[in-house]
């Protein structure tokens, strides 16, 4: 029977069922368990809570979470090879882990697990910025997670707490910030990852607010914001005319002058804009 303690280390995980890192899956494992652990923390008290890890891999950050007490995982893996090194986790960890294999932006997680739920990932880059959206933009808020804790391109991290009038705000700030608190909360140097990616990561942590800071439709908000920041350096009347044949009115009734730049126009006056496009809200 395997046991906790009988868990082997990563790295034999990774040789034994021939783990070799596929870049086109995102791999960049985590092999230390001190610093897997450590982010499991970062996520909060989880012993009440189901979490989400998209992306498991060899199980590094799985371990962590159940060892730092997770009620329940649910974790999908695309990867198939990564199969039986999660068996063995969940066999350490009797009735707290599930695997679904297959793609983390085909799976509804609300059909496995109970509320509260925290979700938790070293993301696979390529899908990290679809993912945050989506779990950013659903049409009722609050969304079915408490937290988000996700590893990022530390340049991606950057743009998610980014503060107007700088050069990394834009729609991924707009987002995160008008429904979640969002803060970077550790940073990591290309070392820490097997094989090591190219650029460094940070550790992003979101809390739900209860509510939105600012009414506004999920989708008009992220369709402005997209339109606004695509052609940044436009004056708004002409970076959002695919938006509406009336922006001008629009961005007048929502107090923001039509020759302003995406760039210098805060969450409330975004909010605004999409409330005057659409009223409903
Ligand atoms: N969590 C592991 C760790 O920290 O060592 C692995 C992280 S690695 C950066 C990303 C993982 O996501 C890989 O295991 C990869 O196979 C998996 N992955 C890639 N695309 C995926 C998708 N669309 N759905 C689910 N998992 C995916």
């Amino acid at each position: 029977m395997t046991t906790i303690d009988s868990l082997p280390p990563l790295r034999e995980v990774i040789a034994d069922h021939q783990l070799s890192a596929r870049k086109s899956l995102g791999q960049n494992f985590l092999l230390d368990l001190n610093l897997t652990a450590k982010i499991a923390r970062l996520a909060g008290d989880l012993s009440d809570c189901d979490v989400l890890e998209i992306g498991p891999g060899p199980g590094g950050l799985t371990r962590g979470l159940l060892a730092e007490g997770a009620r329940r995982v649910l974790a999908v893996e695309k990867d198939a090879r990564c199969l039986p090194a999660l068996a063995q986790v969940a066999a350490a960890y009797p009735n707290r882990l599930q695997v679904i294999e297959g793609d983390a932006l085909e799976i509804n997680p609300l059909e496995h697990l109970t509320p509260p739920i925290r979700v938790t990932a070293n993301l696979p880059y390529n899908i990290g910025t679809e993912l945050l959206v989506r779990w950013l933009t659903p049409k009722q808020w609050p969304p079915f997670w408490q937290s988000l804790t996700l590893m990022f391109q530390r340049e991606v991290a950057e743009r998610i707490v980014a503060q107007p009038g700088t050069k990394k705000y834009g729609r991924l700030a707009l987002l995160a910030q008008w429904r979640a608190e969002p803060h970077i909360v550790m940073s990591l140097p290309p070392g820490a990852f097997t094989p090591p990616p190219k650029v460094s990561s940070a550790v992003v942590h979101l809390t739900a607010l209860p509510e939105p800071r600012f009414p506004a439709d999920a989708g008009t908000l992220n369709q402005v914001v997209a339109a606004a920041f695509n052609q940044r350096r436009k004056m708004l009347r002409s970076a959002l005319k695919s938006v509406s044949p009336d922006i001008e009115d629009h961005l007048k009734a929502a107090g923001i002058p039509p020759t302003e730049r995406a760039e210098q126009v805060g969450l409330e006056a975004f909010c605004a804009l999409a409330r005057s496009l659409n009223p409903g809200t």
